[in-house]
């Protein structure tokens, strides 16, 4: 299952394509707008918010 993740900072909606099989919770960097991005994915939903 392949989800198209969103940066909350900027307008990019290529934040990060991912694939996953279980819950996880980590940080990445936005490549456009350089904003370290707290991700959760719980029961293939995504949450994100600027650290
Ligand atoms: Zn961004």
């Amino acid at each position: 299952m392949a989800i198209k993740i969103k940066c909350p900072v900027c307008p990019n909606t290529r934040l990060l394509d991912m694939v996953w099989g279980r819950d996880a919770v980590f940080e990445i960097k936005c490549p456009r707008c350089a904003s370290i991005i707290n991700l959760a994915v719980k029961n293939n939903r995504v949450t994100t918010k600027k650290v």
